[in-house]
């Protein structure tokens, strides 16, 4: 375990000053006596070699997709080629002030424009803003403006229908549009939404139904296979259909979502187009539209006139408003589209192909060893399972499995999410894994089954080949201590 600085500190001097050629500044003179501290206080002294190698340990404890395969369902944590940051991190860009004029920031124009065209032509959709800094804020933008587009007809539609298969973030979003979610169980139906599902709910709550989120391929890595049919019922009363697109790495190049009667949806730039998202961001939740519902867009809006990019402000009577300072997360949208013009696409193609190959090479080796399915339908990038059988056989929970995956040097997938599997573990391997390191992953889960078996206490106290052992999460949440203290 690297210890603090704090404790490394001796009496090494990291830096050299020049000597003082200025009148020494008299603290006391500027500040009450009362208020200045009476002994010296205690910073690290390292030289500087000492501080280098101390912040190089502690980035090295750090798992990253850099160093191994990171298969967080849901998550789509795919390798970032480093061609991103480098254009990402190019002068021309990063000192380009905000406020700089249009006819100025015209490269940095053209790319939101392009990367917004391309998002059109890859969602089928009419118009798009990359405003939003995350799925979720690009969630809370669709919701206010299918809000909007009900209310500008006069209409006050309150109830948002939510399969009990969502992210947390969609009933979250609801809530927060001043809208109430209605949860729909999928679970006696495979674990997908049934159109008879939507008909009852119409049924009940008929044009009160502002509209559906729905996630597809669903979090269970499964394809609502009955979406075109649910669109239809549902635009037939007026309700829009939003897609949470953070799984568009099972359908980009392939399937274009406007294809099943999406009205609205968000891309996750930072899943399905790389650049890197752990550590909470920052990331970019671009929307995209039908015509429909154009006008009621953030402002301000990038467009092309005469040749000449230029943010401007329209329809303020419908648009949303402003959702993000100036126009979003920059950064994300260099990355993403170096991404996209980089495969081309032919390229993005391969991606959800590759993607929902290693998903179901993975998926069927593991059933193989012996881990069960939540539900059996096909996979799309990620499948979900359930540990219910060896908690109840050996007492062996999803958590204590994750666990001990880190001893075999391995990221643990998403687990006990979504909540209607039981004790589960969300696989998604991403197209970015090559065979070889699918294998490597797959060894780890045999070995793990042979311990669960017969040595179940070493995943009981895993994980004991990490920098520190197993956390009692409960306590680091409820009594959280990120402050040296010096007990004496
Ligand atoms: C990641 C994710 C979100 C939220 O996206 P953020 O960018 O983390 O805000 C929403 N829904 C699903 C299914 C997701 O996987």
């Amino acid at each position: 375990m690297e210890k603090l600085s704090i404790e490394l500190s001796n009496d090494s001097i990291g830096f050299s000053l020049n000597k003082l050629d200025v009148p020494e500044f008299n603290i006391e003179d500027k500040i009450p006596s009362k208020l200045l501290r009476k002994s010296k206080l205690n910073l690290p002294q390292l030289s500087e070699n000492e501080t280098f190698r101390h912040f190089l340990r502690l980035s090295q404890l750090n798992y990253n997709i850099d160093k191994n395969i990171y298969p967080l369902g849901s998550c789509t944590m795919k390798y970032n080629p480093k061609i991103n940051e480098e254009l990402a991190r190019h002068p021309k860009f990063i000192n380009l002030h905000p406020h700089t004029p249009d006819e100025f920031s015209q490269g940095a124009l053209s790319i939101i424009y392009e990367l917004s065209e391309l998002l059109k032509e890859i969602s089928g959709m009419d118009a798009v803003s990359l405003q939003p800094s995350a799925g979720s804020q690009g969630e809370l933008t669709g919701i206010l403006i299918i809000s909007k587009y009900h209310n500008s007809k006069g209409e006050k539609r309150k109830i948002v229908l939510i399969p009990d298969s969502a992210h947390g973030t969609n009933p979250a979003t609801a809530t927060l549009a001043g809208l109430n979610s209605v949860e729909i169980k999928t679970v006696e139906t495979g674990g997908i939404l049934k159109a008879k599902s939507i008909k009852n709910e119409i049924d009940k709550y008929g044009e009160n139904i502002a509209g559906l989120m729905i996630t597809n391929p669903n979090t269970l890595g499964i394809f609502e296979e009955e979406i075109y049919e649910i669109s239809n019922l549902l635009h037939k009363i007026d309700a829009q259909v939003y897609m949470d697109g953070a799984n568009m790495n099972a359908l980009v190049g392939n399937l274009k979502p406007s294809k099943f009667g999406i009205d609205v949806m968000h891309f996750n730039l930072h899943k399905t187009f790389s650049t890197p998202h752990g550590g909470g961001g920052p990331g970019s939740g671009a929307v995209a539209v039908k015509k429909h519902l154009a006008k009621f867009l953030p402002n301000p809006r990038v467009k092309k006139i005469d040749g000449k990019y230029k943010l401007v402000y329209e329809d303020q009577e419908y648009s949303i408003g402003r959702i993000h300072s100036f126009y979003g997360n920059f950064g994300m949208h260099i990355r993403a589209l170096v991404y996209i013009r980089m495969l081309s696409s032919e390229g993005l193609k391969f991606i959800s192909y590759l993607s929902v190959l290693n998903a179901n090479y993975l998926r069927k080796r593991l059933e193989e060893i012996g881990y069960k399915v939540g539900f059996e339908k096909p996979s799309m990038h990620e499948f979900v399972l359930t540990l219910k059988d060896i908690k109840n056989k050996y007492g062996i929970k999803a958590l204590d499995v994750a666990k001990r995956i880190l001893d075999y040097g391995f990221h643990p997938p998403t687990i006990y999410f979504p909540l209607i599997v039981e004790e589960a573990f969300m696989i998604e391997p991403t197209d970015s894994e090559s065979k070889s390191s699918l294998d490597s992953y797959i060894k780890a889960y045999e070995n793990i089954m042979k311990e669960i078996k017969e040595e179940p206490s070493l995943l009981i106290n895993a994980p004991v080949n990490t920098p520190i052992g197993r956390l009692d999460e409960a306590k680091a949440a409820k009594e959280l201590k990120v402050k040296w203290q010096d007990i004496d």
